[in-house]
């Protein structure tokens, strides 16, 4: 089973989209929950880290360098 990683500010997908039709989340706060916003609308949900984990389906974009390219030096 994969470990997803996620960090403060990264776009997530959920698995069920949001009901405005976005599926992109940003995590705007992390703690024992996690407050993610949604990208289309702006409306923030706070959930439990639990339920988030099982929620989440990748993580689309992180703030973090990209794994494995670290190729990037003058
Ligand atoms: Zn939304």
């Amino acid at each position: 089973m994969d470990k997803k990683e996620y960090q403060l500010g990264d776009i997530v997908q959920m698995k069920k989209p949001h009901p405005c039709g976005t599926n992109e989340m940003e995590i705007i706060r992390m703690g024992m929950d996690i407050r993610i916003k949604c990208v289309g609308c702006k409306h923030s949900v706070l959930v439990p880290r639990t339920k988030f984990e099982s929620k989440l389906k990748k993580v689309l974009r992180s703030t973090a360098k990209p794994e494995g390219d670290t190729a990037d030096e003058a």
